[in-house]
């Protein structure tokens, strides 16, 4: 980090002593686990094709009625969230899944 301090003239070097205070303890470590980056589960799983007919599966990914959650929250990849888009859709028509009131 630069620390640039332009207001504090009058204390300039005059205690050296009281430094900046940091304490120890290291809070914040900037190495933990980053939670962020979820990994696409069909890829995980190496699902190459995914079955309309696994409605369980795909409800996961819808959470309102016709929606499709969008692939940055659930990690999934672009290619599997678009396989999981048209296997959402062909669920749909066969009712499988609640069709949106809007389409
Ligand atoms: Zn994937």
């Amino acid at each position: 980090m630069v620390e640039r301090q332009e207001r504090s003239h009058t204390e300039h070097k005059s205690r050296p002593g009281t430094g900046p205070r940091r304490e120890g303890g290291g809070g914040g470590g900037p190495r933990r686990q980053a939670r962020r980056r979820k990994v696409c589960k069909f890829c995980v799983e190496r699902i190459d094709y995914i079955d309309y007919k696994e409605y369980r599966l795909l409800f996961q990914f819808i959470p309102d009625r016709g929606k499709i959650l969008p692939a940055r929250i659930s990690g999934v990849c672009y290619p599997h969230q678009r396989l999981l888009k048209s296997a959402i859709q062909r669920a749909r028509n066969i009712a499988l899944l609640p069709f949106s009131a809007d389409m």
